[in-house]
């Protein structure tokens, strides 16, 4: 499936071998935020019906977290339309660059996910309600935790390759969702199969994981934009010698 992009690369990108060329990023850059846009509205769109269908408010929450996963897309998509011609060694010194602020913006969101999961979860957790057990949301959930999975492995791969904060971001947002999305299966496969329940608890340990890869997203994006690290340099220099 990453040859999609791979294919869309060929026909829309001269130089497409050039990952440290502005123009070869912003490009990249913009095709693979579109491409994010369309999966997350394809799997909004899947989990709202399933949720519909199945009662499952575990599925419709779902839903309604993939329409912020596909804003998250469009800011990334924003960042690359107006910020991306600009090469970053070109940018002044103290303007933060947009495309590490779309990536801070979308660890944000990351970690309020994280916040917002933990405070449900324990509400879960001290009142545990039915947990609804439908093939429907079994195959849908499957369905997405695949989708998620590859978005997470094709924007780790080219944010690596443009070293790019919100494509960076995204990956881990979305390895964080087919996380919770494992979880959550989990959580009605064992409740069907053994009467537990697990679900406040797995969402409790998945949120703390999602609040830390948020918080760390945040940080490693406006992290090359800091003024302290070049301050640290000259008083570390200035302690040396
Ligand atoms: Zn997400």
């Amino acid at each position: 499936m990453i040859l999609l992009i791979t294919v869309l690369s060929k026909i829309f990108i001269k130089d497409r071998e050039n990952f440290s060329d502005a123009s070869v990023k912003r490009k990249y850059g913009l095709i693979c935020s579109l491409w994010g846009m369309f999966l997350n509205l394809v799997l909004f769109g899947a989990k709202l019906a399933a949720g519909a269908v199945s009662g499952s408010v575990a599925v419709t929450a779902d839903a309604v977290h993939n329409l912020t996963d596909f804003l998250s897309s469009v800011i990334s998509f924003l960042s690359f339309l107006l910020f991306g011609s600009v090469p970053a060694k070109k940018k002044h010194k103290k303007n933060i660059p947009g495309e590490n602020i779309a990536g801070f913006i979308i660890g944000f969101i990351l970690a309020v996910t994280g916040i917002r999961l933990g405070e449900a979860s324990v509400h879960k957790i001290i009142n545990p309600g039915e947990v609804h057990f439908s093939y429907i949301s079994v195959i849908i959930l499957s369905f997405s935790f695949l989708v998620k999975l590859y978005m997470a492995y094709y924007n780790g791969s080219y944010g690596k390759k443009l070293s790019s904060p919100p494509l960076k971001a995204a990956s881990a947002d979305c390895f964080c969702d087919s996380l919770s999305t494992v979880v959550a299966l989990g959580a009605v496969m064992l409740e069907q199969a053994f009467s537990v329940k697990a679900d406040g608890w797995g969402g409790l340990l998945v949120s703390l994981f999602i609040f830390a890869a948020g918080c760390k997203s945040a940080f490693d994006s406006i992290k090359p934009v800091l003024p302290y690290k070049k301050a640290r340099k000259k008083n570390l220099s200035e302690t040396v010698f």
